[in-house]
């Protein structure tokens, strides 16, 4: 008995480290959109270079994690520090993929989340280093919401339609009443949109609890931002974030908030 078990739990072990370092290989990937895309770059080609020095980075130094860790975190070349997000959004990426493939295995609804995680993490770190949510990905992100109904039994065309129109309705009102409220604009237009887009992803429920979740965490990190005098807060991370914790923990918090 015990050597069965055994056997399924070593290959387990193997399949997460897989999983995980598959996720930060494509997390280094979402760094290089990240960095390029608000510069209408290309991201495909030319090769990473240190945003400094300009130097080629070889393929053996860039292992994702692991090069950032052994070159502490500065270019091999000129030595000047590279930003710790390149880091985090590896980790991110392999982090999240682990969760959820521990939820959801290796189904299609796997996959689907995994596109949805790839295009938080870019949305996310896009808007905290340009405070600009770009169109484009919320296009990507809604095509392929619209597309997954095809292959995914239970997420239906009309869950993804509805799941749209409630996040950017949602997202649409709050801004109004806080436009008005607060004389200038309260809510970036990107945040509507990306709200329409994760909509498509989650379904209706999904949105409004993730919502829920976003301002009540925006609420607790603007306070803090406040005692800090950091007055601008870009609010994709929030809506990232929110989305996340529904996608894990569904509706738990709030009902726990409610009750
Ligand atoms: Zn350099």
């Amino acid at each position: 008995m015990a050597m069965i078990q055994n056997q399924i739990f070593l290959p387990d072990i193997m399949i997460i480290i897989f999983i995980f370092f598959a996720g930060a290989i494509i997390g280094s990937f979402l760094n290089v959109c990240i960095s390029r895309l608000p510069e209408n770059k290309s991201v495909v080609s030319p090769k990473s270079a240190c945003p400094d020095c300009g130097a080629f980075i070889k393929w053996y130094h860039n292992v994702p994690l692991l090069s950032y860790i052994l070159l502490k975190g500065r270019c091999r070349y000129c030595g000047k520090p590279i930003s710790i997000r390149y880091f985090l959004v590896e980790f991110l990426t392999g982090a999240g993929l682990v969760s959820l493939y521990y939820f959801f295995s290796s189904t299609p609804v796997f996959f689907f989340h995994a596109i949805l995680l790839f295009l938080l993490i870019i949305i996310t770190f896009i808007d905290i280093e340009h405070q600009l949510i770009l169109d484009n990905i919320n296009v990507v992100g809604l095509t392929c919401a619209l597309l997954f109904p095809l292959i995914i039994a239970d997420h239906t065309i009309k869950d993804a339609f509805f799941g749209m129109v409630t996040g950017g309705g949602f997202l649409f009102a709050v801004a109004l009443v806080g436009d008005f409220i607060f004389r200038k604009e309260s809510m970036g237009r990107g945040d509507i949109k990306m709200a329409a887009m994760v909509g498509c992803f989650v379904g209706w429920y999904g949105i409004v609890v993730s919502l829920l979740y976003a301002f009540i965490a925006g609420a607790i990190i603007g306070i803090i931002a406040r005692i800090y005098h950091r007055e601008y807060l870009p609010f994709a991370p929030f809506i990232a974030f929110g989305t996340i914790i529904f996608l894990f923990a569904g509706d738990l918090f709030i009902t726990l908030l409610i009750e």
